[in-house]
């Protein structure tokens, strides 16, 4: 048996036909830009995310960065305004930072959730904002930052770009638990596009009347431009796809935690550490990681015996070339989890096989 990281074929084919037949009508309107099926994506992501107002935009990095560049525009933000952000995120976390003209200040990782260890955050004058990263899928704990950014008058935004669907206790979705999120429909993520496509969830108007404007050269109305804004656009034609997948969306996160229970329950190996999960909020498991002292050793077994294994992340931003150590270099847990993680196969179309192939795989690895 072989089992892929990601079998992206398999997870679109099951919306083949439905994928056939709104191309033909997409065809059929010759549409192609901002028309009704990214109003329509717009009105029911929103309502899915339990927030007010959504704007799609070209990817979750634009998403991030048209937050960040509005509340300039409004005057929540200034240039030089420091961010916080966790060390422990994808790079595009920082670059939308970066390249909004702010900067970001890091703070390293809990080292049970990996997401910002909010004990460490320091809050100065020029701290401004937090954004978030719920790292694959588990919420960061909103609660505690929530009132944290209360107290210090800080906007809260999120990255949510792992977290479509995820939930909390209070059963606020991840899109309505803070000023602002960003998603990213990038083809991997619980919820994908066939292409690049993000969006920005809001309940604030004026946040959600400037990024609408900023995203179209900031443009309130055809030829009118209120703003010098960007060509940040969702594609027709892939909020027609995204309309057609996010209908199963819930079902597929529930796939995704049924698969992450099972390996929970069944992986029991001395040199395996299973990630932690905070049963009082939903994971939408958009990658399920281990820690493994010996990483290469063990994606060497993996793959030898037909899994396919990948990387989140093996540098952390701060060790990137780009940022030429601006950024700090002291986050032990940060560090040493980046030696450490392996992501293991998990998507709402593996099988029951496939899985317990996996269990079997890491079960039999020995040093
Ligand atoms: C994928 C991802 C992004 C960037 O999304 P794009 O659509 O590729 O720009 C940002 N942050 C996190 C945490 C991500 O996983």
């Amino acid at each position: 048996m072989k089992v892929p990281f990601l079998d992206l074929h398999n997870i679109n084919k099951r919306y083949d036909k439905e994928f056939d037949l709104f191309f033909k009508q997409f065809n059929k309107r010759s549409w192609y830009i901002l028309g009704e099926e990214v109003s329509s994506f717009e009105k029911e992501f929103a309502a899915y995310c339990g927030a007010k107002y959504c704007v799609g935009v070209a990817s979750g990095l634009d998403a991030l960065f048209l937050i960040l560049t509005a509340y300039k525009h409004l005057g929540v933000l200034k240039n030089g305004d420091q961010v916080i952000v966790s060390a422990n995120t994808y790079v595009a976390t920082i670059i939308a930072i970066k390249n909004a003209g702010l900067e970001p200040v890091l703070v390293d990782a809990d080292e049970n959730t990996f997401n910002i260890d909010i004990s460490k955050i320091n809050i100065t004058n020029q701290t401004k904002a937090i954004l978030v990263t719920h790292l694959y899928g588990q919420l960061a704990d909103m609660d505690s930052l929530d009132k944290l950014c209360k107290n210090n008058g800080l906007k809260l935004i999120a990255d949510a770009a792992q977290a479509h669907g995820s939930i909390t206790y209070k059963s606020k979705r991840s899109g309505n638990l803070c000023d602002a999120a960003g998603f990213s429909f990038y083809p991997s993520k619980n919820l994908g596009a066939l292409g690049d496509g993000g969006a920005i969830t809001t309940s604030d108007k004026e946040l959600y009347e400037c990024v609408f404007k900023l995203r179209n050269y900031g443009t309130s109305s055809k030829f009118i431009n209120e703003l010098s804004g960007y060509n940040s656009r969702l594609d027709e034609i892939q909020a027609g796809f995204l309309r057609i997948k996010l209908k199963s969306l819930d079902q597929d996160n529930d796939k995704r935690r049924e698969i992450a229970n099972t390996y929970l329950s069944k992986i029991n190996n001395s040199h395996i550490i299973l990630p932690f999960w905070d049963r009082s909020k939903n994971h939408v498991f958009h990658l399920f990681v281990i820690r493994v002292k010996d990483r290469e050793h063990f994606q060497n077994f993996m793959t030898q015996n037909q899994v396919q294994t990948s990387i989140h992340y093996p540098i952390p931003p701060y060790d990137q070339k780009a940022f030429s150590g601006s950024l700090g270099s002291f986050y032990p847990v940060t560090d040493r989890i980046s030696k450490e993680v392996v992501s293991l196969p998990i998507s709402p179309v593996m099988t029951n096989d496939q899985i317990q192939f996996v269990i079997d795989i890491v079960n039999s690895y020995s040093i």
